[in-house]
């Protein structure tokens, strides 16, 4: 298959589907296949061509961690409005974090940044990091904080504002960082007592910078199958199926079926960036908790452009919104439709917790598509 197309065509999905009707018949009775897809391109793809709908009723597919708005933590969303509040700061960011809410309340509503940007704080919605250098050179007399979130992939293009402020020796702009690595999340989720869940269906754009051979490790120690799927229907519905193969024949390694794109040593350059300007540290996941290694932080040599450092701050997790289950959610634990608020009082237009802000999100696929 060359062109986008073939990956949508609905003649191919049939028969992969047929071929996972086949192999799930061979499944002892009782025994049901759990695979959790960890990212939220996967998860609004599912959703949208209704492929958990065409899978056999012993094969599930649970959405797992892999929005990076929705497991951004609600301390680092407070921490984000308090420096948006401050008149010499200009909050630069991607558009879903506007609306993500933080754990501060008024009038028994949590605050969010496009609420506090009705009452004057100065937050820019950017479609670019570079819109952020943009703004500190417009802005002399203004700190510019960008809000670094986001997976490996983000990550590389995100911390390339480092150098180019160097570069371009721009004193007054700095990143808010909380970015996210998968593998610890991974781990994190393996190890959970209360999860079940058989297999993964890997994230396609980080698994590009991280490549093939960053789930060696992991697999090996969980015994637990990881296939690379892009975000097209029958890429995903062949990923699944290659999941299903490896179960039943108990095999557990890293099936890499999107080489067109991943490479087994993932983006040399990228990951130069990464190792360059971040280093590794605990940080804390929306619904989940602190997670060790599992996110990156500036250098200590760059503490100059970290605004947490700049700014005196202490960001701590933030306390969970007892009403939302995004935790929950996030884990695998529940589907979003059984949480007490979905599409009741938690909708994309006024979204009560994360998983409903970002078009990502499980919650926000579920309501779109399968209400
Ligand atoms: S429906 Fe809303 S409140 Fe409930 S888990 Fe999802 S985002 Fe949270």
């Amino acid at each position: 298959m060359k062109y986008i197309d073939e990956f949508k065509n609905p003649n191919a999905a049939k028969a992969i589907l047929a071929k996972i009707a086949k192999l799930a018949e061979t499944l002892p009775a009782g025994k049901s296949i759990n695979i959790m897809e960890v990212c939220g391109s996967h998860t609004m793809a599912i959703a949208r061509f209704a492929i958990k709908e065409l899978l056999p009723s012993n094969i599930d597919l649970i959405s797992g961690p892999g929005c990076p708005v929705c497991v951004t933590d609600s301390g680092y969303i407070d921490a984000a409005m308090k420096l948006a509040l401050r008149d010499d700061v200009i909050i630069a960011t991607f558009g879903d974090m506007v609306n993500v809410p933080g754990a501060i309340e008024q009038h028994h509503d949590s605050l969010t940044l496009a609420k506090i940007r009705g009452e004057g704080a100065h937050v820019e919605v950017c479609y670019s990091p570079m819109r952020a250098v943009e703004l500190a050179e417009s802005n002399p007399e203004h700190e510019v904080v960008f809000l670094a979130i986001g997976f490996e992939t983000t990550a590389a293009p995100v911390v390339s504002l480092v150098d180019i402020a160097i570069k371009k020796e721009i004193g007054n702009l700095s990143l808010l960082t909380a970015f996210k690595l998968v593998p610890p999340a991974l781990e994190a989720l393996a190890n959970d007592p209360e999860l079940n869940i058989d297999a993964f269906l890997s994230p396609a754009h980080v698994s590009a910078i991280i490549g093939a051979d960053a789930y060696k490790t992991f697999v090996h120690k969980h015994h637990t199958p990881c296939v690379i799927a892009s975000f097209e229907p029958v890429d995903i519905i062949y990923g699944i199926e290659k999941i299903i193969e490896q179960i039943i024949n108990k095999e557990a390694f890293v099936d890499n079926q999107y080489k067109r794109v991943v490479k087994q040593k993932g983006n040399i350059i990228a990951l130069k960036i990464l190792e360059k300007y971040l280093e590794t540290a605990d940080v804390a996941w929306r619904g989940i908790g602190v997670i060790p290694q599992s996110g990156m932080k500036l250098r200590k040599k760059y503490s100059k452009y970290d605004a947490e450092q700049r700014f005196g701050l202490q960001i701590k997790p933030g306390i969970p919104d007892k009403r939302c289950r995004c935790g929950d959610v996030l884990k695998g634990k529940i589907k979003p439709d059984k949480c007490a608020m979905f599409a009741e009082k938690c909708t994309p237009l006024n979204p009560v917790g994360p998983c409903m802000v970002s078009s990502e999100g499980a919650c926000a696929a579920w309501y779109k598509y399968r209400r």
